[in-house]
C-alpha cells in the first residue's frame, strides 16, 4: 500500500515507485540502464584523470639536486 508515482531521472516521466516496479525510481528498465551508463562513464572519466594526476606528482616527488659550489672555498 506504499506505492506512489515518483519522478523518472532518466525521461522526467511518471514512474511507479515500490515493489511492483524492480527499476524504481526509474519507470522503466531502459532508463535504469541509460542513466547509469552515463553515470558510469562519467565517474570513469574523473577517476582517469586523478590516477593521472597522481602520477605526475610521484614522478616530480625526486627534487632537482641542489647546486653546491665545490672548491669555491680553496681559491
Ligand atoms: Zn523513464
Amino acid at each position: 500500500m506504499s506505492d506512489r508515482t515518483v519522478t523518472c531521472p532518466a525521461c522526467k516521466g511518471p514512474a511507479q515507485y515500490g515493489p511492483a516496479n524492480a527499476w524504481r525510481p526509474f519507470c522503466s528498465q531502459r532508463c535504469r540502464e541509460h542513466d547509469l551508463g552515463a553515470w558510469a562513464s562519467e565517474s570513469y572519466r574523473m577517476e582517469d584523470r586523478a590516477q593521472g594526476g597522481d602520477e605526475g606528482t610521484e614522478f616530480t616527488e625526486p627534487a632537482p639536486e641542489p647546486l653546491r659550489s665545490q672548491g669555491s672555498g680553496t681559491h
